[in-house]
């Protein structure tokens, strides 16, 4: 469960990191680069916590769910869209 619950989460979050690549290729120079750099960074935290090992448990966190607080908080601002 938690491995389909993942791959949707993943997808729906790489859909919207994909997305914000492309404002920044529209947005102005220094735009542009902070959007690339803020899409890096979540694409390189959220691998940092991706489900490992036969228990699909976080890599990232030492033991605890597959779906730990790093991939909840993306999805709630990235795929519920809350707004900051
Ligand atoms: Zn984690």
């Amino acid at each position: 469960m938690d491995e389909i619950l993942y791959g949707v989460l993943a997808e729906g979050v790489g859909r919207y990191l994909d997305g914000v690549d492309r404002l920044a290729a529209a947005a102005p120079e220094a735009a542009g680069a902070e959007l690339r750099r803020l899409s890096a960074a979540w694409r390189a935290l959220l691998g940092l916590h991706r489900p490992a090992g036969t228990r699909h448990r976080c890599s990232g966190c030492a033991g605890r769910a597959a779906i730990c607080t790093v991939w909840r908080v993306a999805s709630a601002y990235f795929l519920r869209r809350i707004r900051a």
